[in-house]
């Protein structure tokens, strides 16, 4: 069973047009997980009618964007002519690849009556031979992905990428990748192969957990060492533990970043830059 190498509570940050997220990485602190670039928390924040925030038109270049929704709804449009509604329980796994423009606003109904915004980002970093190429979306309703529940429903798996206890994620990724939303009853406990060399990141929605004799609570990412080849965890307190475990192959590559964009090498990063400026990656509704 893996140790735990570090514990690092989320700041809070503004995003978009004034979405509260909590933010574990990156920091000042803590720039990367290779291959992990960043984890946002987006609320849980309860709008008015009228009154929910969105993030407006922006770029992306050289990685992979997970979008994944507890609730509330998001309408996502982008240059290439892709529309769609992420609501909850849905992930839109989104490889940007050369590039192109999206936003994310509040759906239409979800703007009108108002309610809870709750869910993820997470930035998946592409390799090297990976960043140039055609944007590809997987746009997953919730019904399409695999969910495990143990037969005392103490346990509950959502396979968003990877394999974990007999169920296969539908969505491809572009190097190994796991996935899971985990709820763990209280006292029930949870074990997940990580082949070694994989990095390996739980992120604590709510509730108490024990890892590996190290206590985490919400808004808190574990970071697990690399020194075995499964993690596990309890859930610790009086409530349910609700928690992201994440896994991925590291790239051990350069990475130049800035902003929206990830490549390898700053003459990328101007490349991309200028790119965008000259309306090179599109815009949208101009397909
Ligand atoms: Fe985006």
């Amino acid at each position: 069973m893996r140790s735990v190498k570090a514990i690092v509570t989320a700041t809070t940050a503004r995003e978009g047009a004034g979405v509260t997220v909590h933010r574990p990485f990156p920091t000042h602190n803590l720039d990367n997980i290779d291959p992990f670039l960043l984890l946002d928390h987006m609320g849980p924040v309860d709008y008015a009618p009228g009154q929910a925030a969105g993030f407006p038109d922006h770029p992306h270049r050289g990685f992979e964007t997970v979008s994944y929704m507890l609730e509330g709804a998001l309408q996502h449009e982008d240059s290439v002519g892709n529309k769609g509604i992420i609501a909850a329980g849905d992930v839109q796994w989104m490889t940007a690849g050369a590039g192109l423009v999206h936003s994310k606003m509040p759906e239409e109904n979800f703007r009108k009556k108002g309610g809870r915004l709750n869910g993820f980002q997470l930035w998946i970093n592409l390799p090297k031979s990976d960043k140039l190429i055609a944007p590809r979306y997987q746009d997953t309703p919730s019904a399409n992905i695999p969910v495990y529940e143990s037969a005392d429903k103490s346990v509950w798996v959502k396979v968003i990428a990877g394999s974990s206890m007999g169920k296969k994620a539908v969505i491809a990724t572009r190097i190994p990748i796991l996935y899971l939303h985990v709820i763990l009853q209280p006292g029930a406990s949870f074990e997940q192969q990580v082949p070694p060399g994989q990095t390996a990141l739980a992120y604590v929605i709510e509730g108490q957990g024990n890892f590996a004799g190290q206590e985490a609570g919400s808004d808190q990412l574990v970071i697990f060492a690399n020194d075995d080849e499964s993690v596990s965890f309890t859930a610790a307190g009086d409530k349910a533990l609700s928690l992201l475990l994440l896994a991925g192959q590291p790239l051990n590559e350069p990475i130049a970043r800035y902003g929206p964009f990830v490549m390898n090498h700053p003459a990328e990063i101007r490349e991309a830059v200028s790119d965008y400026q000259e309306g090179r990656m599109g815009e949208i509704g101009r397909k």
